[in-house]
C-alpha cells in the first residue's frame, strides 16, 4: 500500500516551493474538489477570459456594432498570431490566428505540394493525431493520379527515431507533415534535427504543434522549419472551438498560394473587386470571417503563458513529471501499469501516458470517484496525464497516484458504459 500521508506531505512541501503556484488563482476554479488532468485536452478557463467576453459580447457588439471591425476586430488574427508566435519561437508576421487545425493543414498541405512540382510523395508517420492524416488522405484523393501518402510506423508505439525519417526520405518526397509531440505517447521529435533531414532531401516541413504551444519551448524560427499549425485549445487556454493558427516562414509568403481564396486573405477586402489578388504577407492564408467571440480571448491565455515564462513552464513540467513518473514506477508498475511515455524529458512533451489492461474502466472510474479525477483514455489501453505548470499542483498528481492505486487493486472490472465521445 501507499504511505498516503507521507505522499501528500511530501506533494505540499513541493507545492510551497513552486515559483509557478500563483498562476492556478487566475483560474475560474468553481469546484475546487475536481482535480483537472486534462488541460492537454482542453485547458483551463482563465478568470480573466469570463469578463473578456463580456466586453466583446457587451461592448464591441452590442455597444459599438460594426465600428467594432476598425477599432479592433480587424486586426485580431495578426495580432493574436504576433502573440502565439512569441510562444512558440517565431518572427513576428509569421503566424496568424484563423479556421480549424485541420482546415490550416488542409491549406498548407496544398500549398506546399503546389510549390514542389514533379514530386508526389507526402511523408509522415503513425503515431500522428488522425485528423491530420485524414486531411492529407482527402488532399491525395483530390490530387489525383500518382500522389500518395507514406507512413512511417513506429516500432514500439511510443517514438519514431530521425534515422527512420531519413530512410524515408526520397527525391519523390514533397513534404513531410509530423506532430512535434505525439498526441498518444507525447513523444518529441527533435525539431531542428529533422527539419534539417528533410530539407536536405529537397521537401519541405511542416510540423503540427497542437501539443506543443504552451506545452514546450519551441524555436520554430531558429529550426528553418517551412511551416506550422497548431490549436488554442489546449495548453495555450483559449477556449473550446477558439480558432487555431498557421505559420508559415517569412521568405515562403509571398511564393505559396492558398487554395481557399476568401476575401479575407485578399489584397484588399473592402475593394470589392471582382478578381482575387492575394494579401501580401501571411495574412494571404485567411479565408473568411473570423469567429470573433472565440478568437478574442485567446490573447489571455496567450498572455498568462508570456508572464510565466516557457523557460519556467518547461523547468515545472520537467520537474512535475519526473515526480509522478518516480511515484508510478514505484506504487502503480507493481499494480499492472506500464509508462507509454519516453523516460527521457528531452523526448516527450508535457503530458505522461500510463498503460493498463483495463484502462478505459479505471480511467471512468477516476472521473466518477470522489474526488473527481479528470485526465483521459486512448484506444486501445493508455491514459493521458496532462501536466499543465500553470495550474497542475504537485498534490493533483499525489491524489491521481493514490486513486490509481486503490483502483488497481480493487481488481473487479465490470466494463465501462460506452457513448462518452473523450
Ligand atoms: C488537437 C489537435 C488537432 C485539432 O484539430 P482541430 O481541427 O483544431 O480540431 C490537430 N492536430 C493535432 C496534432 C492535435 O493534437
Amino acid at each position: 500500500m501507499i504511505p498516503v500521508q507521507d505522499l501528500f506531505e511530501e506533494a505540499r512541501l513541493l507545492d510551497s516551493q513552486d515559483p509557478l503556484a500563483a498562476f492556478r488563482q487566475d483560474f475560474f476554479l468553481p469546484d475546487s474538489s475536481v482535480i483537472y488532468l486534462d488541460g492537454n485536452s482542453l485547458g483551463r478557463l482563465p478568470e480573466k477570459t469570463r469578463q473578456r467576453i463580456a466586453e466583446e459580447i457587451d461592448f464591441r457588439w452590442g455597444n459599438r456594432l460594426i465600428r467594432s471591425w476598425n477599432e479592433q476586430w480587424y486586426h485580431l488574427s495578426a495580432e493574436t498570431g504576433d502573440l502565439i508566435a512569441q510562444v512558440v519561437g517565431a518572427d513576428r508576421e509569421t503566424v496568424i490566428v484563423c479556421d480549424s487545425t485541420s482546415v490550416n493543414l488542409y491549406k498548407l498541405v496544398m500549398a506546399a505540394i503546389k510549390a514542389r512540382p514533379g514530386r508526389f510523395t507526402i511523408l509522415s508517420d503513425d503515431l500522428n493525431f488522425p485528423s491530420d492524416l485524414y486531411v492529407i488522405q482527402g488532399i491525395i484523393q483530390q490530387l489525383g493520379a500518382g500522389y500518395r501518402l507514406e507512413l512511417i510506423h513506429s516500432a514500439d508505439g511510443v517514438s519514431v527515431q530521425p534515422e527512420d525519417i531519413g530512410k524515408h526520405l526520397s527525391k519523390d518526397v514533397a513534404l513531410v507533415v509530423l506532430s512535434h509531440v505525439a498526441f498518444r505517447s507525447a513523444w518529441m521529435y527533435p525539431m531542428k534535427e529533422v527539419t534539417d533531414l528533410v530539407h536536405h532531401a529537397g521537401a519541405l516541413m511542416l510540423w503540427d504543434l497542437s501539443h506543443s504551444a504552451g506545452a514546450v519551448p519551441v524555436g520554430l524560427s531558429e529550426s528553418g522549419a517551412d511551416l506550422a499549425v497548431g490549436c488554442s485549445y489546449k495548453y495555450l487556454n483559449g477556449g473550446p472551438g477558439a480558432p487555431a493558427w498557421l505559420y508559415i516562414r517569412k521568405d515562403l509568403q509571398e511564393i505559396l498560394q492558398s487554395p481557399v481564396q476568401g476575401w479575407f486573405g485578399a489584397a484588399d477586402p473592402f475593394e470589392f473587386g471582382l478578381n482575387y489578388q492575394p494579401a501580401t504577407g501571411i495574412r494571404r492564408f485567411l479565408a473568411g470571417t473570423p469567429p470573433v467571440l472565440s478568437l478574442a480571448p485567446i490573447s489571455i491565455g496567450v498572455d498568462m503563458i508570456l508572464r510565466a515564462g516557457m523557460g519556467n513552464i518547461r523547468e515545472k513540467s520537467i520537474r512535475q513529471s519526473n515526480w509522478f513518473i518516480s511515484k508510478v514506477r514505484e506504487h502503480l508498475v507493481p499494480a499492472g501499469f506500464s509508462v507509454e511515455s519516453p523516460l527521457n524529458p528531452a523526448n516527450r512533451g508535457s503530458h505522461v501516458s500510463l498503460g493498463h489492461e483495463h484502462a478505459r474502466e479505471i480511467c471512468h472510474q477516476l472521473i466518477q470517484g470522489i474526488p473527481a479525477i479528470i485526465p483521459d483514455f486512448r484506444k486501445p489501453s493508455v491514459i493521458r496525464f496532462g501536466i499543465t505548470p500553470l495550474y497542475t499542483s504537485f498534490s493533483d498528481l499525489a491524489h491521481a497516484v493514490i486513486a490509481l492505486e486503490k483502483l488497481a487493486s480493487a481488481s473487479s472490472f465490470t466494463g465501462v458504459p460506452t457513448g462518452d465521445v473523450t
